[in-house]
């Protein structure tokens, strides 16, 4: 077996209660390394075609890879793959706390959790007896993420649901310590089998390929992350809210379900005021990450509760025309606790309150006030009520009560909190991105409107190839298992370092726009964080990277992941943007919206894909991806 990984995979039949080890696949390890690599892999050959998402026949799979367990710094993430309740096609998200480092301790890199229990269930997995055992979760069933959590206690650790995952809410997730693997319903399925928590223990020691040089060349990369100016000051120093203030300054962040890109008061969400008002309590980490970009607020009656990002700030925030900081905290916090992704809700009750103010739906809510809004999120997670509607996000809503034009998803996966019409190849990355509209899958926005600028975020140049090179590196960032902020550090601070507007700055945007291939280009941008993870990578697994190789396996879960949506029914009509981001300008010199019509198509071609978005049978087999 490959050093880095256990060996071995977990799977469990919770229908009948039994449970089977059996050895991690090297070949699929190899070709598609572990975490949300190999879970794809594994959903593509053992599912068929058409299954119900909320079926005991949708298999739930907890993904590890070969960093994590490592000590390595944001390598305590696991990946969860399934079927998507909510968009009906590769359903994926990722999560930090500290399950991760449990599963892999316990000896395992995969569970696949298949079948469904008629009463509440939770599994423990003792990896060192090799022992799983099935337990009543009855008196669990109907708590919050933190009581369950507190309830099993400190000695393993866990991944569980809260009330909106046992309700099947379609944008549950699945919670370890104060993190969620948000996105894509994945709460939901864990919640249609029955499973309220998994955990997860363990003393074995993970082998390496070279452990001395393991260790070195960690200590050399934390030093980097400690002179990065994003890792080691503004994430360390803000948190991810210290991108409000930026997005707001670029007419980016959402307002009023993205009827604006700028609110006069955000500064109120910003980190700055956070720490200007001596509002950060603790910094908080997933577990061994250097970066803390986790910040602790104070909820009253709640205690010292973990604050919200800046997803949160954004689409629960401004999104739905509130800047109270306060109000922020206690809904993040409570959609946290019932175990809700706080971007899918942010923009469903954004999508509401349009309802409210044009007066197709009385759902009670509207822009900019908070009368009602906590008691909806709690009704959305028991399903109570109009509550029952909004569970079912914005695409189900705009179907059954209109608004088609200005429901925020891609594939019905809600909007996040970077509008791509300040961010054009931020919108070829949503309009294209497998499991909808996310800005995890490549963080685009990072290269032209968030981080170092080096390019225009507002004409056609390289936007169709960003988001290529961007996505493809995310694929394998979700496979190792690292936290995507990775990404952020692979920009050399130099490049940070340049004033923007300066002569520098503007003679580094012309010569990375114009000189030589556009592709190769930006493969050069990434030749240092390439280096970089490809050196991990071999010092822990023993494997050779080659320039590019991460690419290769990044653009190969991409593609498999494409078929198994294209297997799924969803099309190249898919690969677009809601219609108030194509046809509504946002800024006072746009005519239009965002200019996909004219990009998808130079999308395509670089991927190999055809003129309707299907990979090409040259492209699957240069890949080696078997369909
Ligand atoms: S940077 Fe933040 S989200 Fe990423 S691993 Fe560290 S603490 Fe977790």
């Amino acid at each position: 077996m490959i050093k880095g990984f256990a060996g071995r995979v977990l799977e469990l039949d919770l229908g009948a209660r039994t449970f089977a080890f059996k050895p991690l696949d090297e070949a699929i390890a190899r070709l598609y390394l572990g975490g949300k690599g190999y879970g794809t892999r594994l959903l593509y050959d053992l599912t068929q075609p058409g299954i119900d998402p909320l079926g005991p026949e949708n298999p739930l799979i907890f993904a590890t890879g070969p960093l994590n367990g490592s000590l390595a710094p944001q390598s305590n993430r696991f990946a969860v793959v399934c079927k998507s309740p909510l968009t009906g096609g590769i359903g994926s998200s990722a999560c930090g706390g500290s399950f991760a480092f449990g599963l892999k301790k316990a000896g395992i890199d995969v569970v696949v959790v298949q079948g469904r229990s008629e009463l509440p269930v939770r599994v423990e997995i003792d990896g060192d007896a090799d022992a799983v055992r099935f337990l009543d979760a009855s008196e669990l069933w109907g708590l919050g993420t933190e009581a369950t959590q507190k309830a099993l206690g400190k000695g393993m650790h866990h991944a569980v649901i809260g009330p909106a995952g046992e309700n099947k809410v379609l944008y549950a997730g699945i919670v370890s310590d104060a993190r969620i693997a948000g996105r894509c319903g994945v709460g939901a399925v864990m919640g249609s089998k029955g499973l309220k928590a998994l955990s997860a223990q363990g003393t074995r020691k993970l082998e390496m390929e070279d452990e001395a040089g393991f260790k070195k060349y960690t200590q050399w990369v934390r030093q980097v992350f400690k002179g990065h100016p994003v890792l080691g000051e503004k994430l360390r120093r803000f948190g991810t809210l210290g991108i409000v203030n930026t997005t707001n300054g670029r007419n980016m962040l959402p307002t009023r379900n993205f009827q604006a890109g700028h609110h006069p008061d955000a500064m109120g969400l910003s980190g700055e005021y956070l720490e200007d008002h001596g509002l950060v309590g603790v910094r908080s980490s997933c577990l061994h990450c250097p970066v803390a970009c986790g910040r602790e607020v104070e909820v009253p009656g709640a205690g010292r509760v973990k604050g919200p990002e800046y997803e949160t700030a954004g689409m629960m925030g401004t999104n739905l025309g509130i800047t109270d900081l306060a109000l922020v905290n206690r809904w993040n916090w409570m959609a946290d606790d019932l175990g809700l992704d706080t971007i899918s809700l942010g923009v469903t009750l954004g999508f509401a309150m349009e309802l409210q103010e044009r007066g197709m739906l009385a759902t009670g809510l509207a822009f900019g006030n908070p009368e009602g809004v906590a008691e909806m999120i709690d009704a959305i997670a028991h399903r109570r009520g109009l509550g029952d509607e909004l569970a079912e996000g914005t695409r189900r809503m705009s179907r059954k009560f209109g608004g088609k034009e200005f429901a925020m998803h891609v594939k019905g996966l809600e909007l996040s909190a970077y509008d791509p019409r300040g961010s054009f190849a931020q919108g070829v990355e949503y309009a294209t991105t497998n499991r909808g509209g996310c800005h995890v899958q490549g963080a685009s926005m990072y290269f032209e409107s968030t981080g170092p600028l080096t390019i225009n975020p507002q004409n056609l140049k390289l936007k169709a190839e960003i988001p290529v090179v961007q996505q493809n590196l995310a694929c394998a960032v979700n496979s190792m298992v690292l936290c995507v902020f990775t990404t952020y550090g692979l920009v050399p601070r130099h490049v940070h370092a340049l004033k923007p507007g300066g002569w520098m700055h503007r003679l580094a945007r012309v010569l990375f726009e114009n000189s030589g291939p556009a592709y190769r280009l930006i493969m050069g941008a990434k030749l240092f964080q390439a280096t970089w993870l490809d050196t991990w990578l071999s010092r822990v697994t023993g494997m050779r990277f080659t320039p590019g190789h991460l690419q290769e396996i990044g653009a190969r879960i991409f593609n498999l992941e494409r078929m198994y949506n294209l297997r799924e029914g969803l099309t190249g009509a898919d690969d677009t943007l809601p219609d108030r981001i194509l046809n509504e300008p946002l800024f006072k010199h746009m005519t239009s919206g965002h200019p996909l019509a004219e990009l998808l198509p130079r999308y395509y071609e670089i991927r190999g894909w055809d003129a309707h978005g299907v990979p090409l049978p040259r492209t699957l087999k240069r890949l080696k991806v078997r369909v």
